[in-house]
């Protein structure tokens, strides 16, 4: 007998095939079947609800508030007596044990958060699991240490919470908005009246059992849920400084709305990221980083890298590259871990992607889409590339907010950063070069809040983000992130 033959005579057969069950699977979520309003501490029965969906099957999953006007303003009451009752006056060492607190639960109840988000939200697993969760956990961590340093953070400047601060976030990070706004507002004194997207409620509202474990007081953290005339109760009611992530045209309205009120604003609006490669670029990563840039997330990323610009020498060169890569990609069940693209928030979002395709194939650009079966419910998308893409099309002007990559090609670095200017948005972009200098000199000249160099989509708390122009203004993450929050004498 062969060493081999022996190895296989001791090996124990299997007496089953089947995997064992995913660590990150459904069972691991205990859905109620309907979620109240958190106000004050309590879950308070809503006068009127909805139903969430979870939009890769289509299914209902519970029953969501509604919140109205009145159930608005109760929430500010409380927060306004939260803030007033103690959370503002409390040492910022105090204030800061409970954001460690929140961020440790957050990380022992990550696997649970991670399947919660990609349920309601259609976003892949291993994307909620290893971005989403470890980020908004990070985020509490960051902030957390800031607490009890203001006034090393801001010398000579006296540092004072504002007060009560209404939060209004989008659907694509349903539970990493909620923490880039709740963990910098709480760290500098202030409480919070949050309202998750309502589309995707339910980490917000799961967040709610983390509040309490962590035993926050009653009252410093809110969360109404609703659509956006819950949105508009917030931004018009008693409230000391509006947050908002989302839509330009909503941000325009809620900017509005608060003209001449003395309130604090931040916005954090769309994007039309140009990622640019230059021919000099190491093309096999410049293709991961393309990808990364679009098809993360689905697409639904305010900072996308969804015009790509590549400079004419090595276009050919990363046209096949990319559409060989999308071949690859596994679009379906977000709960499964080896997808890479999930399924689309939403049927609303999904027409409007599908709205603007069209647009592209009419105006006469190329489409490319790799073979691909699509589950025959829920709501989906083909990864997609666009080429010939002229800069006036739709398709390189609007944020698609989809898994669509439009591609124009510039020949000289000026060419390269006037296109990639040409756009009413500045949130972000990316640069791939092994030159050291390029980057810093298109660093330097292109209009975008946050530049990627040989890399695209990274995120850190301890590094500001934000934007200029149509992308909103005022900034999250890092120092810059408390400065809203904040009143200095
Ligand atoms: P919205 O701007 O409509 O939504 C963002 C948040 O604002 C949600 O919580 C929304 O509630 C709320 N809201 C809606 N209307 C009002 C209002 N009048 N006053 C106050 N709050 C309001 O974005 P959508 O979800 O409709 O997405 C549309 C487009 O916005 C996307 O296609 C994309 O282009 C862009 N977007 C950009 C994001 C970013 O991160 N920069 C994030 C999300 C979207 P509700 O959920 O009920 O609508």
């Amino acid at each position: 007998m062969t060493e081999l033959e022996r190895k296989q005579d001791r090996a124990p057969i299997p007496a089953d095939w089947t995997y064992a069950p995913a660590p990150e699977s459904r069972d691991i979520v205990r859905l109620r079947e309907r979620y109240g309003l958190f106000v004050g501490g309590e879950w308070i029965e809503p006068k009127e609800s909805y139903t969430t969906i979870d939009p890769a099957h289509e299914e209902p999953l519970a029953e969501v508030g509604q919140a109205t006007d009145d159930e608005v303003q109760a929430a500010v009451a409380a927060a306004r007596e939260a803030y007033d009752d103690g959370w503002s006056s409390l040492p910022g060492s105090e204030r800061a044990k409970y954001l460690f607190r929140i961020a440790r639960i957050l990380q022992e109840r990550s696997r649970e958060f991670a399947v919660l988000e990609s349920l309601n939200g259609g976003k892949p697993i291993k994307e909620s699991r290893d971005v989403d969760l470890p980020l908004a956990a990070a985020h509490f961590f960051y902030y957390a240490g800031w607490a009890d340093k203001l006034e090393y953070a801001f010398p000579n400047r006296a540092p004072k919470p504002l007060g009560v601060a209404g939060q209004i976030i989008p659907w694509n990070f349903p539970l990493l908005m909620l923490a880039w706004k709740i963990a910098p507002a709480l760290a500098a004194g202030n409480t919070v009246v949050l309202k998750p997207a309502e589309t995707t409620p339910l980490t917000a509202l799961h967040f709610c059992d983390v509040l309490r474990q962590a035993e926050l007081p009653a009252g410093v953290v809110n969360i109404v849920t609703g659509d956006g005339r819950t949105g508009a109760a917030i931004v018009k009611s008693d409230v000391d400084k509006v947050a908002f992530t989302g839509s330009t045209d909503v941000g325009k309205a809620i900017q509005r709305e608060l003209a001449g009120t003395g309130k604090k604003l931040t916005l954090e609006l769309g994007g039309k990221a140009a990622n640019v490669i230059f021919d000099d670029a190491a093309l096999d990563q410049a293709v991961e980083g393309i990808v990364n840039g679009i098809y993360f997330n689905q697409g639904h990323v305010c900072c996308a890298g969804s015009r790509l610009l590549v400079q004419e020498s090595v276009y050919e060169d990363v046209i096949d590259k990319l559409k060989r890569r999308l071949t690859t990609l596994r679009v379906g069940d977000p709960l499964d871990k080896n997808t890479d693209v999930g399924a689309i928030n939403s049927a609303q979002q999904l027409e409007k992607i599908e709205e603007l395709v069209e647009s592209g194939k009419a105006e006469g650009a190329a489409i490319y889409q790799p073979p691909c079966r699509l589950p025959e419910k829920g709501y989906w998308f083909v990864p997609t590339v666009f080429t010939d893409v002229a800069q006036s099309y739709r398709i390189a002007q609007e944020e698609i907010f989809g898994p669509v990559l439009s591609v124009l090609t510039f020949r000289t670095p000026d060419e390269a950063v006037e296109k990639a200017n040409n756009t009413p948005y500045g949130l972000s972009a990316g640069v791939w070069t092994e030159k050291g200098s390029r980057i810093l000199s298109m660093a330097q000249r292109l209009r975008a809040g946050v530049i990627w160099a040989n890399t695209y989509n990274r995120f850190d708390p301890t590094s500001p983000f934000g934007g200029y122009k149509e992308s909103g203004f005022g900034r999250e993450g890092g120092l810059h992130g408390l400065e809203p929050y904040l009143d200095f004498e």
